[in-house]
């Protein structure tokens, strides 16, 4: 059975068919990319497959596993909880959960445990104490965890997972948009700091075209609240750009952001794109 919300993930698609068709299942699952509703969706559908009773095509989405996991009350998937302030799943909840690891399965044939949110979430102490049950996981358990980027996790929690990533339908994936806000507030903050960090995130051809394509679009939308219109990506960001900025600065910052857009097309070196983009957002807008 596949996710009809998995529309245009071909590759994705794939790889969850040959592990469906060999009945072969990962210890550990990262999902990353689109956005996290998809991710948890996949997650959930994961989950159903690995606690599925029936004999043939799994998940069924029918058998009493299946119903159960749908309800979110099998008693083999454990969803952590996050604590404290910060919501994360801390060194008392990982603490528990690999523990409880290798207690064997009540009722499906193996365990789950989902970590939503990972990049915020799972702090690297817990992905330390998570790692020695990652390096001899029990047979029977598959660990899900997502994130924004698998990247926000350490490389050995990585090396020791499948990674399946989600591609957005909208082209971009939160990653992309919460750096292109870093960005837009990075250009009318008052540090300069701010706005070097963010665009030297830029480090990938195709991620630096994909944000700053995002980054004219929250220009834009700042232009559209400017003149009385609606803003469609992110009102908060419009309101915000609006305090600060003219309509000639609008227009003169979108012209520099396409100009880099067109340097990275153009092979330039992304450091130097992204070096020169700082200073001339800064240059546009606070030398007079
Ligand atoms: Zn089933």
């Amino acid at each position: 059975m596949i996710l009809p919300e998995l529309t245009g993930n071909e590759n994705l698609k794939n790889q969850l068919s040959r592990l469906e068709e060999q009945n072969r299942m990962p210890h550990a699952v990262i999902i990353d990319g689109g956005n996290e509703e998809l991710r948890l969706k996949l997650a959930e559908h994961l989950a159903m497959w690995a606690v599925c009773e029936s004999e043939g095509e799994k998940p069924c989405s029918s058998c009493k596993g299946c119903t159960l996991a749908k309800a979110k009350s099998h008693s083999d998937i454990h969803y952590a909880e996050g604590e404290g302030k910060t919501d994360s799943y801390n060194k008392k909840e990982m603490s528990f959960i690999v523990k409880d690891a290798y207690i064997k399965p009540y009722i499906a044939d193996r365990k789950v445990y989902i970590l939503s949110e990972c990049d915020r979430k799972l702090p690297v102490i817990s992905q330390n104490i998570f790692l020695k049950t990652l390096e001899e996981p029990p047979q029977d358990v598959l660990f899900i965890m997502t994130c924004k980027t698998s990247k926000s996790l350490l490389e050995t929690i990585r090396s020791r997972a499948m990674t399946f990533t989600l591609e957005s339908e909208l082209g971009y994936s939160d990653e992309h948009l919460d750096l292109a806000r870093e960005i837009a507030l990075g250009i009318v903050a008052k540090s300069e700091m701010d706005l070097l960090k963010a665009t030297y995130k830029l480090d990938e051809r195709a991620k630096a075209l994909t944000v700053l394509d995002l980054v004219i679009q929250l220009l834009r939308d700042g232009l559209a609240v400017y003149v009385g219109s609606e803003a469609e990506l992110d009102a908060e960001i419009a309101e915000t750009l609006c305090r600060k900025l003219t309509k000639k600065n609008y227009l003169e910052l979108i012209d520099i952001t396409k100009d880099a857009q067109l340097k990275i097309t153009q092979n330039v070196g992304l450091k130097l794109v992204s070096t020169e983009l700082c200073a001339k957002y800064r240059r546009a807008l606070w030398q007079r």
